[in-house]
């Protein structure tokens, strides 16, 4: 039987679900969902969603039993269970293993040491009291990026300080310490691997940053670097993998640091936000590769078709209750975007929303047109 009648279940069902559950579609390959309400994005599109709790034990174990490949759209699930899955002959994309390492910021960078993979110096702490008092001794050299070890998002989990003022910013709990990078550029690279060993690179993308607000305002592909530098960023993805030994996905997180150095940030292995732009403006979608590499089927091409850059659609400022989106016909008629909305009921303040891909070879007219956009689509209550 062809492979793609394997009975392929992932943990989460927000957006990335929604978007993968689209990809599949095109094969008619059913994909099966686990997160807590049917309304999720991808309950909207696939009628195999379970309702259940991905950091629950029981409730990954039975969504599981009943797969075959069980893969994942959010790192932090029970990977409790999927070891036992694991166990009784169950494949699972990335191996939980290798989850356990990326889900903790402090294994994970230790991980990066042991295998030679570039990454700025740190330490590990059991609490915030010991840094404080490291800091205000002098043991420890201002200024320091705290990361939690556990759970953290869109830097969430990040503290930057800078002096003593900024000590009562310091994060509750078991955390990294590493240095304050000197950073040139953020890139991401989206790299794939399928049990055949075949390893797949997108081309890089680059983070620009809002001038004032410290939030990601566009990504940007293909980066603005040398070759150079494209092919070191590349090449480390390419390893860092390969290292992890990980089938599937794995978004490498990467600073141009101001000297010309490439070193990882962190990794996630699973689509990203960062390889959304693939879906409008490469050979094959990240969504789809996803697919292609967890049922170890050849991976797609992840040549560019056309320059781009992609927007995050977030809730307005001030709205919460349920989603409005303002100024869609407007934006409709802007040529080269691609707008996505992820259906969520419910608007928050910057909660994302959707995202806007502008394809264009022409970056500044890009970056011009999803100017207009940012500004045209409001997203609030009605
Ligand atoms: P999250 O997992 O919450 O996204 P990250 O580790 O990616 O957290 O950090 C969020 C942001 O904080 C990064 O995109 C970067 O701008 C900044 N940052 C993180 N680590 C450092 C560092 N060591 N030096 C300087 N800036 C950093």
């Amino acid at each position: 039987m062809f492979k793609n009648y394997k009975k392929v279940g992932i943990l989460g069902g927000g957006q990335l679900g929604k978007m993968l559950s689209l990809a599949a579609g095109n094969w008619h390959l059913p994909i099966y969902f686990l997160d807590k309400k049917k309304n999720f994005p991808a309950g909207r599109f696939s009628d195999h969603f379970v309702e259940g709790d991905f950091k629950n034990y029981d409730d990954v174990y039975a969504f599981g039993k009943q797969m075959d490949i069980i893969s994942i759209e959010i790192e932090h699930v029970n990977t409790e269970a999927l070891h036992q899955l694991k166990k009784e002959g169950k494949t699972i994309h990335p191996d939980p293993e290798k989850l356990d390492i990326i889900k903790d910021k402090g294994l994970q960078k230790q991980f990066y040491v042991k295998h030679n993979l570039p990454t700025s110096d740190f330490q590990l702490f059991d609490n915030e009291q010991i840094i404080k008092e490291k800091l205000q001794s002098g043991e420890l050299p201002y200024p320091i990026v705290q990361k939690t070890r556990g759970e953290g998002y869109d830097g969430k989990g990040v503290a930057v300080i800078r002096s003593e003022e900024d000590l009562s910013k310091l994060l509750p709990g078991a955390s990294l310490v590493e240095d304050l990078v000197d950073i040139e550029k953020e890139l991401a690279v989206i790299v794939a691997k399928n049990e055949s060993g075949e390893i797949k690179a997108y081309p890089v993308v680059e983070m620009e940053f809002h001038p004032t607000a410290n939030l990601v305002e566009f990504l940007k592909c293909p980066a603005s670097i040398t070759s150079g530098q494209e092919q070191t960023a590349i090449k480390i993805a390419k390893e860092t993998i390969r290292k992890f030994d990980i089938c599937g996905l794995l978004a490498v997180e990467l600073f141009l640091t101001k000297n010309g150095e490439i070193i990882i940030n962190e990794v996630a292995p699973r689509t990203h936000n960062s390889g959304h732009h693939t879906i409008d403006s490469c050979q094959t979608s990240q969504f789809e590769q996803q697919i292609r590499a967890i049922m170890d089927l050849p991976l797609g091409s992840t040549e560019m078709k056309s320059a781009s850059i992609m927007v995050n659609l977030l809730g307005a400022d001030g709205f919460t209750g349920d989603a409005f989106y303002d100024g869609f016909e407007k934006c409709m008629e802007v040529e080269g975007a691609h707008l996505h909305f992820y259906g969520k009921e419910t608007t928050k303040p910057f909660r994302k929303m959707g995202h806007c891909t502008v394809v264009d070879n022409d970056l500044e007219a890009a970056k011009q047109k999803a100017r207009f956009i940012q500004n045209n689509l409001i997203i609030r209550t009605n």
